[in-house]
This record gives structure tokens, C-alpha cells and sequence, in this order.
């Protein structure tokens, strides 16, 4: 299936089936979702919204290939062995990932092959390197005589993974779960989003390469229904979900079920805060990077900027023009900087949020307006109120677009920063040592960027505080999610 045709560099898409014990399958009885090209609005393939039967073939995939020898019985570094090559394969075919990623998804090639596809590969070799070193520990009991009992820990994979991820980053939130749950030991049933489902597919046909036994990962395609019944699922051990709040909170009710393991990265709302002395040739391109790229649909983006009131206007003018210097184009287009967002619905919901906003008192200092032309683009935007109940401070708009408010008293700054019930990053600058560290530890969310943004680390763990969600990804917390820890106490009196 080839995209139309246009000038932009011309994209192989995998064919849209499931992906299922090292099979390509149809779900005959499923619904068919057809799937866009952001930048045209030109329907690019179609997936099925495939049934629970799907998804119980899948599980049941999973769970054979859980306890089949071929995977249970791998010498850890066979495993990490495996995710290196896969990590190869991702680098032979970097520029046909990413180019389907720009397609889909809408994102400038530029950044799809600079920072997704490398990403994932990092992220790949980072956890290529755990399987050997994860292991339990000898104890020594406290309530029994010394030297009666041999007791230690074992750390267990904790069965089939339910994956399920959003279409802002959908290769890289895709290998953020793929990679820790199979370096545990754990098989996986994933969900793309239905916007954004090839970059996976693509993946999948990497994983089989790669020389994984059949049934490790599993594809399953489909919208909000087919993520319910994985959800759902009692042969599912595990749900890993990255998405909105409310999607998250839902999951968070039906675990309750059967009591899954669940881990959520939801939304965010997090602030960027200048500090007066701040470095302001750092600060300005920071802030506007850290809101406008990937046209600001990162959970982390920080969507509220406070700025010391001497210099509001001097930040704000510096961040437009840094705005306006991103090319705005379609993704595959090699000099846009700044392309669509995903889909009719994703703009529908920045408009009304930003119009929201306007109506409720923000002042337009840019943009604000749908780009006149096909495709879903939004103008890098930046609103300004000091009325912390506007909609647009205070709602996730997942689009390009700032709310900006100043502030006289550095007193009221953390408050400022945590006003929200989101937690998942902040942004600060400044040249003061003291008051950065100081606002670290007074800063409600996961991570705490300082003179720099936007930079996630695989060694690092990323995630939220309050409601952007429980648990974390990434570094070797993220195995205390996938791994179930059991104690064998041994009388040897
Ligand atoms: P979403 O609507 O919550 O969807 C996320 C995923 O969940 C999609 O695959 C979606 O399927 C699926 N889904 C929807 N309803 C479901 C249900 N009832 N049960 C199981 N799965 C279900 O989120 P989105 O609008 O696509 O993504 C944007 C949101 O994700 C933003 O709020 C953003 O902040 C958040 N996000 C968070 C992080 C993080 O790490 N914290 C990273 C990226 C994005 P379909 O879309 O196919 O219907
Ligand atoms: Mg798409």
C-alpha cells in the first residue's frame, strides 16, 4: 500500500493485520477503521477493531510462549542477545521507520529519525544489558536463630503483558514496554493507537528477524474497544498503559477486577519556570522547544510558562519568534519543524480548548488559529492569563500551545508550578544552584528538568506524581512492574 501522491518521499506501509503467534491475521468479524495521513487528511490504509476473539488468541499466544522452554528457559544473555539484534535491525532500517512514523503519525522527518528511531534503539541496548543482572538476594531471617534457615528471594517475569499505547510517540512508548517486559522474561499482547498503528507492525516484522520464539509479542490493532477486552482479560497479568487521564482512571476501575498489576503514564500540564537571573539566550529556546515540538503533543510538554513580570514580555516575544521560525509542513516534507496534529478529533479538541481558553479572558499574544490549508496544523500558540481557572491554564490542550503567566513574588513560585493535578515534569531556569535544587525538592512531578528539557534517559526513571499516573517506566525501577518478588525460607537446623 503506497501513500498518494505527493513530492514527499514515497512510504512502504505493512499491511494492516494483527500480528499474532508469529502470524499475520485478519479478524474477519471486525469493523474496519480506516487510517489518515495528518498532513493531507487522505486516507492512507485501514486496520481492523478486532473482536475479543483476537485478543484471546493473542493471550493465549502469549501465555504458551510464557512457558514454552524456548523463551522460560533462555539463558539471560540469549535474551539480551535477542534485544540487541533487534536493536541492529531497528538501525538497518532506521530511514523506513521513520519515514512511516513521519506518515502516520505526522511528525517531521527531521525529528522521526533523529530522535524516535535512535531512541529506541538506546532504549533497546540500555535494556539488553538487565536480564543478566536481575536476579533476588539471601536473607538472613530476622525472628530465626542464626544459621537455621537458607532464605532468599527469587524475581519471577510476572506473566502476559497487556501494552497499550497512544500515537504521539508510537514506536518509542511501543519499545518503552517492549523492552523492559521482554528483558524480564515477559510476553507481551500490544496495542498501537488506531491512528498510528504501522511503525508498530513494521516493528513486529523486526522482532520476528530478530529470532524471537513465537508468541513472545503479539500485535493486536483496533480502538478503545480492543484495549478493554486486553483490559479485560484474565489470562493478562500486567497492563501497561501510556494515554490520557481519563482512559487511565477507567483502566485504573476495571483492574480493581481482578486485581492486574497496572502501570499508568497519563497526561500532564507542566510548568516551565524562569527564574529572574535565569540565562535568558538558554531559557527562551528552551521554553519554546520544550511546548512546540512534535506540535506539542508530548505528555511532559511544559504547557504553562511563568516568567518574572520585568521580563514577561521581552520571554514571550522571544519564544513566538522562535515559534514562527519552525517550518510549518507535512511531515515527510525534510525541512518542516513543525507538522500536523494526528487527527480531525486531536484538532477539534486543541481548537475548542484554545477558543475555551480565549473565551474565558486569555489574552492571544500568537497564533491561535487552525493554518489555513489541508491537514490538521495549529499555529504555535501563546496565550496570557492570570486567572488560574481559565481552561487553557489549567486543561491538557496536547497541541502547540503555551499559557504564559507572570509573577512578581520567587516565594510563590513552587506553588505557581505545582497548581495542578497533573505531576509529570517541570522545567526550570536559572544560574542560582541553591534555588534550583531548593525547587527540585519542592516541585510535585516525576521529573525535574534544570537548563535543560525535553530529555528523557532509559537509566532514569520517568512517570508521575498525583494524576498523571502510577508507577514508573524506565531504569531499574521499572522492573519492580514487571517482576513478582517471592521469598523461599529453607530450614537447614
Ligand atoms: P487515550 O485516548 O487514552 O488512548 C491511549 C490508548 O488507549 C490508545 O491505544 C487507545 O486506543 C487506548 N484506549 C482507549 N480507550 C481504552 C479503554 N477503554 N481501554 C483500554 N485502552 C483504551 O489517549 P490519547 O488521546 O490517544 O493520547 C494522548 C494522551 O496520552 C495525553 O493525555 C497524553 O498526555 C498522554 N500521554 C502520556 C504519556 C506519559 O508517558 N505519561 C506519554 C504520551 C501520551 P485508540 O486510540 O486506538 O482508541
Ligand atoms: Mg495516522
Amino acid at each position: 500500500m503506497n501513500a498518494p501522491e505527493s513530492p514527499r518521499i514515497a512510504v512502504q506501509l505493512p499491511d494492516g493485520l494483527n500480528y499474532v503467534n508469529g502470524q499475520w491475521i485478519d479478524d474477519p468479524d471486525a469493523e474496519r477503521i480506516e487510517v489518515r495521513d495528518p498532513a493531507t487528511e487522505a486516507i492512507i490504509g485501514a486496520i481492523p477493531c478486532s473482536t475479543a476473539a483476537t485478543v484471546d488468541r493473542a493471550v493465549a499466544a502469549a501465555t504458551r510462549a510464557f512457558h514454552d522452554p524456548a523463551w522460560a528457559s533462555l539463558a539471560p544473555l540469549a535474551r539480551e542477545a535477542l534485544l540487541h539484534r533487534l536493536a541492529t535491525l531497528i538501525e538497518e532500517h532506521a530511514s523506513e521507520l521513520a519515514a512511516i512514523e513521519s506518515l502516520d503519525n505526522g511528525k517531521p522527518l527531521a525529528f522521526s529519525s533523529t530522535l524516535d528511531v535512535p531512541v529506541c534503539v538506546q532504549w533497546l541496548r540500555y535494556f539488553a544489558g538487565w536480564p543478566s543482572k536481575l536476579s533476588g538476594r539471601q536473607l538472613a531471617p530476622a525472628m530465626l536463630p542464626a544459621g537455621s534457615t537458607h532464605a532468599y528471594t527469587l524475581r519471577e517475569p510476572v506473566g502476559v503483558v497487556g501494552a497499550i499505547v497512544p500515537w504521539n510517540f508510537p514506536l518509542v512508548l511501543a519499545v518503552w514496554k517492549l523492552a523492559p517486559a521482554l528483558a524480564a522474561g515477559c510476553t507481551v499482547v500490544i496495542k498501537p493507537a488506531e491512528q498510528t498503528p504501522y511503525s508498530l507492525l513494521k516493528l513486529a516484522q523486526l522482532i520476528e528477524a530478530a529470532g524471537f520464539p513465537k508468541g513472545v509479542v503479539n500485535v493486536v490493532l483496533g480502538d478503545g474497544r480492543t484495549g478493554q477486552h486486553i483490559v479485560d482479560h484474565p489470562g493478562i497479568a500486567k497492563i501497561s498503559f501510556t494515554g490520557s487521564t481519563a482512559v487511565g482512571k477507567r483502566i485504573a476501575a476495571c483492574v480493581a477486577n481482578d486485581l492486574k498489576r497496572v502501570t499508568l503514564e497519563l497526561g500532564g500540564k507542566s510548568p516551565t519556570v524562569i527564574l529572574p537571573d535565569a540565562d535568558l539566550e538558554t531559557a527562551i529556546p528552551g521554553a519554546a522547544q520544550a511546548v512546540f515540538v512534535n506540535s506539542g503533543q508530548i505528555c511532559f510538554a511544559g504547557t504553562r510558562l511563568f516568567a518574572p513580570r520585568k521580563t514577561f514580555d521581552r520571554v514571550l516575544d522571544g519564544i513566538a519568534s522562535v515559534g514562527a521560525t519552525f517550518k510549518i509542513g507535512a511531515g515527510l516534507e525534510p525541512d518542516t519543524m513543525l507538522g500536523p496534529v494526528v487527527s480531525q478529533r486531536q484538532l477539534d479538541s486543541v481548537m475548542g480548548r484554545v477558543e475555551a481558553g480565549i473565551k474565558a479572558g486569555a489574552a492571544v499574544h500568537s497564533g491561535g488559529k487552525r493554518v489555513a490549508r489541508e491537514g490538521y496544523f495549529v499555529e504555535p500558540t501563546i496565550l496570557v492569563t492570570d486567572d488560574r481557572q481559565n481552561p487553557a491554564y489549567r486543561e491538557e490542550v496536547f497541541g502547540p500551545v503555551l499559557t504564559a503567566t507572570p509573577y512578581d513574588d520567587l516565594d510563590e513560585l513552587a506553588a505557581l508550578a505545582n497548581d495542578t493535578e497533573y505531576g509529570l515534569g517541570a522545567h526550570v531556569y536559572t544560574r542560582d544552584l541553591s534555588k534550583a535544587h531548593q525547587l527540585a525538592r519542592k516541585i510535585q512531578a516525576g521529573t525535574v528538568w534544570v537548563n535543560t528539557q525535553l530529555a528523557p534517559d532509559p537509566h532514569l526513571p520517568f512517570g508521575g506524581f498525583k494524576q498523571s499516573g502510577w508507577g514508573r517506566e524506565n531504569g531499574e525501577d521499572v522492573f519492580a512492574h514487571y517482576l513478582e518478588t517471592k521469598s523461599v525460607v529453607v530450614n537447614i537446623g
